[in-house]
């Protein structure tokens, strides 16, 4: 597996001639580059041209479905992994993309964890749920979660490219017998928002809704944008980590004719930033479209200072401000996800003070049973005393601010 780092290579770029400012980027990062692409389509998709590969509908069509298609592609050990998912269970499904991708990585990385079902998912435990936000309690319609005062979730889509493993939405996406919740699915959502008039921001999520092609997707935001008292408009994905090519001029033309419209993008690990990812967030962000991250802390994953450190860094070098990292939701045979509230607290301490505030997001847990997201700080605040508060900074030194 070629893994090496060719960072100290010349960076400039010869087969394009004018390279855009977001694409002078180095060309080469994480070591991964273009030539291990070529070489994937060529063992596994013979007679594909790069077109088609780079065609985000050829993707989807040829996602591969089966852990072990995977296996056998990816070359790995079969221990722990599940080869017959049971009915009503997660399904398995990767882009051929994002398998390139893993296969760019070296075998042991813990990417490959976070899509492959392994038997520890079938394992409940205690504090398990399959809807553990309840969800269910707080829809008024189909489709729409509301449970905040002015503001609603607009689930569009069961459909996701890529299944994550720890989804806490595992018990609904991909339950459908059709792709895509059908037109008349929405129009119930569509009414429930318009009556609501206290409603001012609407996060279209799912699935992923950038799943959905240009003219299912361009419906919902302008029936959404026809709303008067809906003021902004948030779209959840996964798109540009695991389908970058989905981030086409067209989509991004169209998106940015519904602002203010902002995308939460989920990331997991440094090294998913790999050069098509970053091509698809700097097109975003060219067009206006603020990008915010979403990141669930994963035990073995992303559960240490270092990587979560790094992985904020680079969220910031392509425009993307992390927003919130979320304690691992307790759905059902998620045991081996889930870290320590501690664990979350330290790499909150660990960032910030140690580097832009702006790579800091809030840590949160939402709450099972509903209550919302909460977030946690660690503790800065050491005690008050008649003469003041006493602080703790980021190198844990005291200071007195006065009453
Ligand atoms: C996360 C969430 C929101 C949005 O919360 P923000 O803190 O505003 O990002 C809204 N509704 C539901 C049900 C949510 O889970």
């Amino acid at each position: 597996m070629n893994t090496q780092n060719v960072s100290s290579e010349t960076t400039t770029s010869t087969e394009d001639s004018e390279p855009s400012a977001s694409e002078k980027q180095p060309p080469v990062l994480n070591g991964l580059n273009n030539d291990d692409v070529t070489e994937f389509i060529e063992n596994n998709y013979h007679d594909t041209t790069i077109e088609q590969w780079n065609d985000w509908k050829w993707q989807i069509k040829n996602s591969i479905t089966k852990s072990e298609d995977l296996i056998s592609i990816l070359g790995k050990k079969k221990e722990n992994i599940i080869l017959n998912i049971p009915e009503n269970h997660l399904p398995f499904r990767i882009t051929p993309y994002f398998a390139s991708l893993l296969d760019r990585l070296e075998s042991e990385h813990p990417l490959y964890k976070t899509i492959i079902p392994t038997v520890n998912e079938l394992n409940s435990c205690e504090g398990e749920k399959t809807d553990p936000l309840d969800e269910e309690s707080d829809s008024p319609v189909k489709n729409i979660v509301h449970r905040y005062p002015d503001r609603a979730l607009f689930l569009v889509t069961g459909f996701c490219s890529t299944y994550c493993r720890y989804c806490t939405r595992s018990h609904m996406v991909s339950k459908r017998t059709d792709i895509h919740v059908s037109k008349t699915d929405w129009e119930e959502a569509f009414e429930y928002l318009e009556r609501h008039t206290e409603i001012r921001d609407v996060i279209v999520s799912g699935g992923d809704p950038l799943t959905m092609n240009d003219i299912q997707l361009e419906y919902i935001l302008s029936r959404l944008r026809n709303i008067e008292h809906i003021e902004i408009i948030r779209i959840g994905t996964k798109v540009p980590v695991v389908l970058p090519q989905r981030i086409t001029p067209e989509l991004v033309n169209m998106l940015k004719k519904y602002n203010p419209l902002y995308l939460s993008i989920h990331f997991t690990h440094p090294d998913e930033l790999s050069r098509e990812t970053r091509r698809a967030c700097n097109m975003l962000a060219d067009a206006g479209i603020p990008l915010g991250s979403q990141t669930v802390l994963l035990k073995g994953i992303n559960d240490d200072v270092d990587t979560m450190k790094k992985l904020m860094r680079q969220l910031l070098t392509v425009r993307c401000r992390p927003y919130y990292i979320y304690q691992c939701d307790p759905i059902p045979g998620s045991e081996h996800f889930r870290t320590t509230v501690e664990k979350g607290l330290e790499i909150i301490k660990g960032l910030r003070g140690h580097t832009s505030g702006y790579a800091v997001p809030h840590y949160v847990i939402d709450a099972p049973g509903g209550g919302g997201k909460i977030p946690i700080l660690p503790n800065y605040v050491k005690e008050v005393t008649e003469h003041g508060i006493v602080l703790t900074n980021y190198e844990d030194k005291e200071f007195l601010y006065p009453l």
